[in-house]
């Protein structure tokens, strides 16, 4: 009775505040992050869903691949889900990442207007809110969205984490 109950107030919680959407779209950007890894890029992966929940970019990091300093994750899943939309504005999607955004991405999610970004790891010395750039709550700027870290926070650190190991073991230093 106890679970069926938890299940309805489940229920009736908007999309954005149930934990097991946060979960399943973290699981996929995880999946995303894999993707990265099979090409030897630092392994971060990102998703956009609009208010529905429908999946609109999936992308991964592809700065080594592309050449391209401003090829992270986030970047390229704002100009797809841009693209399918046929707009720049991203309101009321939600961005779901690995790892917590450096600066130039939570600027970047600023301006296409999202809604929310939820992250996994934190990112103590690249993050842009471990820095101390808060550029999603900066009352200065016209566009204001929240930002929840630690979403499946042992998972994504873990799969960096075991990245930068295997990377120094094939480098031959320990
Ligand atoms: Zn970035």
């Amino acid at each position: 009775m106890k679970v069926k109950n938890s299940k309805l107030d489940q229920n009736l919680m908007p999309f954005s505040e149930k934990l097991e959407d946060h979960l399943w779209f973290m699981k996929l950007s995880l999946e995303q992050a894999d993707l990265a890894w099979k090409l030897q890029e630092v392994p971060i992966g990102a998703v956009i869903v609009d208010s529905k929940g429908e999946i609109l970019a999936r992308t991964h990091n592809l700065k080594e691949t592309a050449h391209d300093a401003c090829g992270h994750a986030e970047i390229l899943a704002i100009q797809e889900a841009s693209k399918k939309l046929n707009s720049w504005r991203l309101n009321d999607c939600r961005l779901y990442v690995t790892l917590e955004p450096c600066p130039m991405c939570l600027s970047a999610i600023g301006q296409a207007r999202l809604s929310q970004v939820i992250f996994g790891a934190y990112d103590r010395k690249g993050g842009a809110i471990s820095l101390g750039y808060p550029l999603h709550n900066d009352q200065r700027l016209n566009h204001r969205f929240s930002v929840m870290g630690g979403v499946m926070h042992f998972e994504c650190s873990k799969q960096l984490s075991d990245f930068f190991k295997q990377r120094r073991a094939s480098h031959g230093s320990v």
